[in-house]
Parts: structure tokens; C-alpha cells; sequence
């Protein structure tokens, strides 16, 4: 069925406009519907895996190996939509793609034009997705803030939609903000100035999610209704939510957010079924034991670079019915503090994440180290899983220089390194390894246990890889390998034996870890978390809610 839903946003960005088209798809899903997710957006890069973590946040790896806008993580933790390289589209693809026809010849000599040629590329790739049988309603976000140049093709080409598939079949929300002034007073005038350029490019929307710190009144929701030209009842209030932005499907539903989507795409569906989402936000709720999770990462200081996993950090909580507070470490300020002991206090797990280059990696290595030697739970994911073996092999296999050949080319005893090295090929462009593909868990091994199965698969991201050279030797010294792919070619994963909780992966499993269903490795951290918490307090009830500060600065915890 061709129906489709876009998502625009309005007066200013980060208004949380994934996480409404997400949860919008959630409600859709939860009526019953088959849903596809399609993230556009505008900027001239042809993915996102190029662009540092600081100007775009975590990337979104797929299964297919490409790498898109942290919004597909967004859908993949509130929806079931299928989530490829063709679900994320940016200008830079539509524009690659269209000069590639123009240079073939494919135009047969007319001049090659953003009205139709761009707008027709456009909405082909939305019809790629949303036009299969299987498929009853595609939610498209467009990505940025309507006003911007980059936009206007693809809002235009939605606008083309209308005109070619009906009103009944392609409607508009769109998210704007109602500021409160310091007076305490809400604003609508952003709004309709907001929808007043969209009417510019000739689209109304259908349904306005009014971003405010609080809900809106009546009297409010009229004034907007009216000087928008929405209905009333489709000015939904989007509230700052109190416990998760998990409760966003919820808030949505009590206004009939769904219901309004459907009468205007002339669609019956099902009643909603919500169990899934009040089970999320009740143990969210009502959790009074709290387990403080440190995060010890280089790209720290923006609250997006880990996004996924600080959400399957959560995801554990509600697997094992506790709070998560994390605490955000710089690795770099850990190189030089000299009391580790204290940066670490109260902290019941540690995790790794991924990363690239040099800067930081000596503070991973030490909290590898403290980790193992004082039994703190421990997940390392990619670069956390590579230096548990640089420091197991500094450490204990004594190899002082021991290192990875991304941050010490000439080290003689590069435990993790280029695979072409490991084979010594020279010159041979190492493009990194992406996407999924299945790992064997080897027996007796804890990793294994969690999964509960020989075969898994998982998402790749990177480009090392733990040296065949050393594997033997660092298997024997304690440094368990737990997990290969099926070839037995490369390490996916190692345990430190005798340790009660530490593994180290190379793949990323934070990007399979939904709500409803936490990822097995982030439900066994926080559980061990809470075991290693509860013997060290073994008087300890319930834990405190009160012991420390949301997230500890790095500073403060590190230059102690
Ligand atoms: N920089 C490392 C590599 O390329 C790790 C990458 C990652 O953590 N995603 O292998």
C-alpha cells in the first residue's frame, strides 16, 4: 500500500524529531501496521562515515554495512522496520546518482534539472522502500529544519507526492517548538511563522507536534489550530517527559496521535496494543535500585558520539530491573590521574565503546587494566575490546611495546593490526570491515552462555583486527578467545579467565539492543554489575537513589 507519513521539523533543530517519527512508527507497529523508516538527509555527504563523531554523533551502522545517521538507531530501538542503506538517503547519494545517468547519456541531451531530475531521483528512492506489498505505512523524516536551501528539493518532492498519489495517501507532521518565555509564558508564534513557510512551498501539515516543557492548554492548541489551519485535535502536545523518552509513544497515543494519522490516511487498523511501552516505562519508573555504569570514551563531551550505547546501557537496567546512571569518562584525562581507586569509586561496571586514532588510548588501556586486576565488570566493544588485549599483553604476557598498528606502526609486537599485515601485504588499501556477519561462540565461555547459542551474527565497524601472531600465546597467558568467525580466521571476542565479568568484543552489539529487547550482552553487564554491587555492600537492601550526581564531569573525576 502506498501511504506515507513525512516528518518535517520547524523553528529550530534537536527538537527530538527522530525520536517523534520513531515513536509515531511505534504506534503505527503497535495497531497492527507493517511500517518502513526512512531517514532524508540534506547534507552533501554521501553517508555519514566520514564525518567525526563531534559534528554528527554516533554513526548508525545497518546489516548491509552502511553507515547512516544516528536516527536509524532511533528506529530500530522504538520500530521493526527492516533497516538497509536504502532506508538512509542523503543529497549526495541523489546527487551522485544523477550525474552518473547525466554522464551515460541516460538524459538523451535535456538539460539535467533539481525540478524534475533531482525531485524524480527523490522520489524513487522513497518508492524503493515504501512501494512493496508487504509494506502498509513508510514514515519518511526529513532531516534538518524547513527554511533550510538543502531542503527544499526533497520537500519538494514530497509536495509532488500529494499531487500524484492524494491527499488520503501522503500527509504531513511536523514538529515545532512553543518556547516558553522567563515570565513562564508559551509562545506559538515560532510555530506559525514555521508552518507558514512550509504553506510557502506548498505544504500544509496534516498533524503539528507542539515541542514545550510542559503541555499545552485548550485555549493554546486553538490559537495554533487557527492560525495554522490544523484541526484542533491534530495539535498534539509534545511535552518534556519526566522518566524516559520511552514514554513518547505513550504521550502520543493519549492524544490520538495515531488515530488522527490514520483518519487522514484513510486507513482501519487494529486498536493499539501499548503493553510493551508501559512495561518499559513502568520498570523505568518504579526501579529504586540504581546501578552507575562509568562510560570511558574519547569523544565524551558531545552527548550523542555513544548514543546507542548509552541506550542499551538502559536496556540492561530494564532487563534486570534497575536504574542505570552512567558516568562519563574522558579517556584521555585518565592517562595522567594517579589514583584510579578513586576515579572509579562507586562505579559497579565499566564500559569501553569504539573509537578512532591515538588521542586517549593509554586512559583505556589503564581502565582495561584496572578492570581486570580489581574484578570490575567490563565490556569492550571494538577499540574497547582491542586495548583489553594490548594491556593483557603489556602487562602480562610483559611485552612493554605491545600495541596496535593504528597508533604505533613500528611497535614490535603489534597485537592488533591490519590483516594484510598479519600476511604481509604491503600497499594494500585496508577499507574497513562493515555490516554483519556471523561469529562462532566457542564453548565453556561466558559469552556463550549469555547468547545461549553457537552461531550469532553482529555488525562490524573498523578496521584492525587482533593479530593471528599473538593468539596462541595470549589464549594460553589467560586472555581467553571466546568467539571467531566461522573460518576461524579472525578474533570476534575475549574473556580474562578467572575474571567474573570481562569480555571484550570486536563487533558492535549496542546497535541490536531495543527496549523490549535488551541486547544479551548489556543485560549480563548490568546484572553482573549488580552482583559485584551487592557483595560489595552485602548490607545493601536497596540500593540508594541519592549516592552522586547525574554524570560526573571529567574533569572532576579525573584530575584527582
Ligand atoms: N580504530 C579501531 C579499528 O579501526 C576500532 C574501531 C572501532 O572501535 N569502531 O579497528
Amino acid at each position: 500500500m502506498r501511504k506515507y507519513i513525512f516528518v518535517s521539523g520547524g523553528v529550530c533543530s534537536s527538537l527530538g524529531k527522530g525520536i517523534a517519527a520513531a515513536s509515531l512508527g511505534s504506534l503505527m507497529e503497535c495497531r497492527g501496521l507493517s511500517v518502513r523508516m526512512v531517514k532524508i538527509d540534506p547534507y552533501i555527504n554521501v553517508d555519514a562515515g566520514t564525518m567525526s563523531p563531534y559534528q554528527h554523533g554516533e554513526v548508525y551502522v545497518t546489516d548491509d554495512g552502511a553507515e547512516t545517521d544516528l536516527d536509524l538507531g532511533n528506529y530500530a530501538r522504538y520500530t521493526q522496520s527492516p533497516l538497509t542503506r536504502a532506508n538512509s538517503i542523503t543529497t549526495g547519494q541523489i546527487y551522485q546518482e544523477v550525474i552518473r545517468r547525466e554522464r551515460e547519456g541516460r538524459y538523451l541531451g535535456r538539460t539535467v534539472q533539481v525540478i524534475p531530475h533531482i525531485t524524480d531521483r527523490i522520489k524513487q528512492r522513497i518508492a524503493m522502500v515504501g512501494d512493496q506489498p508487504d509494506v502498509d505505512v513508510t514514515i519518511v523524516e526529513i532531516g534538518g529544519t524547513v527554511g533550510d536551501i538543502e531542503s527544499v528539493p526533497f520537500l519538494e518532492a514530497a509536495r509532488q507526492m500529494v499531487h500524484e498519489l492524494g491527499h488520503h495517501n501522503v500527509i504531513f507532521v511536523h514538529l515545532t517548538l512553543v518556547p516558553e518565555t522567563a515570565g513562564g509564558e508559551l509562545k506559538t508564534k515560532p510555530t506559525q511563522h514555521s508552518v507558514k513557510e512550509m504553506r510557502e512551498i506548498g505544504v500544509q501539515p496534516d498533524i503539528l507536534l507542539c515541542r514545550a516543557p510542559v503541555a499545552l492548554d485548550e485555549e493554546l492548541r486553538r490559537k495554533i489550530a487557527l492560525f495554522t489551519n490544523v484541526e484542533m485535535d491534530a495539535v498534539i502536545s509534545a511535552y518534556d517527559v519526566q522518566t524516559t523518552i520511552y514514554e513518547i509513544p505513550l504521550v502520543f497515543h493519549a492524544q490520538k496521535l495515531d488515530e488522527i494519522a490514520l483518519r487522514k490516511l484513510q486507513m482501519d487498523a487494529p486498536p493499539a496494543d501499548l503493553t510493551e511501552w508501559q512495561r518499559v516505562v513502568e520498570v523505568l519508573r518504579d526501579s529504586r535500585r540504581l546501578v552507575t555504569v562509568a562510560v570511558v570514551g574519547k569523544y565524551i563531551e558531545l552527548n550523542d558520539s555513544y548514543k546507542s550505547i548509552d541506550e542499551a546501557l538502559f536496556h540492561g537496567g530494564i532487563a534486570n530491573n534497575v536504574r542505570i546512571q552512567l558516568r562519563k569518562i574522558d579517556s584521555e584525562k585518565l592517562e595522567k590521574a594517579d589514583d584510579l581507586d578513586q576515579v572509579f569509586q562507586g562505579v559497579d561496571a565499566i564500559l569501553v565503546p569504539g573509537g578512532f586514532g591515538s588521542r586517549g588510548i593509554n586512559g583505556m588501556v589503564r581502565t582495561a587494566g584496572y578492570a581486570r586486576t580489581r574484578a570490575v565488570p567490563y565490556l569492550g566493544i571494538c577499540l574497547g575490546m582491542q586495548v583489553m588485549v594490548i594491556e593483557y599483553a603489556r602487562s602480562v604476557l610483559g611485552f612493554e611495546d605491545a600495541d596496535s598498528t593504528e597508533f604505533a606502526p613500528e611497535t614490535e609486537h603489534p597485537v592488533v593490526s591490519l590483516l594484510e599485515e598479519q600476511v604481509n601485504i604491503k600497499n594494500y588499501g585496508g577499507t574497513m570491515r562493515l555490516g554483519a556477519n556471523d561469529s562462532r561462540l566457542l564453548p565453556h565461555s561466558i559469552i556463550r552462555s549469555l547468547y545461549g547459542r553457537e552461531i550469532i551474527r553482529e555488525r562490524h565497524r573498523h578496521r584492525y583486527e587482533v593479530s593471528n601472531q599473538f593468539r596462541e600465546q595470549l589464549h594460553d597467558a589467560g586472555l581467553l578467545v571466546t568467539a571467531v568467525t566461522p573460518d576461524d580466521s579472525l578474533v570476534e571476542s575475549v574473556e580474562w579467565r578467572g575474571h567474573p565479568w570481562g569480555i571484550g568484543v570486536q563487533f558492535h552489539p549496542e546497535f541490536q539492543s531495543k527496549p523490549v529487547a535488551t541486547h544479551p550482552l548489556f543485560a549480563g553487564l548490568i546484572a553482573a554489575a549488580c552482583a559485584s554491587r551487592s557483595s560489595r555492600n552485602p548490607g545493601e537492601s536497596s540500593f540508594r537513589e541519592d549516592e552522586s550526581a547525574e554524570v560526573i564531569p571529567a574533569a572532576a573525576s579525573a584530575e584527582s
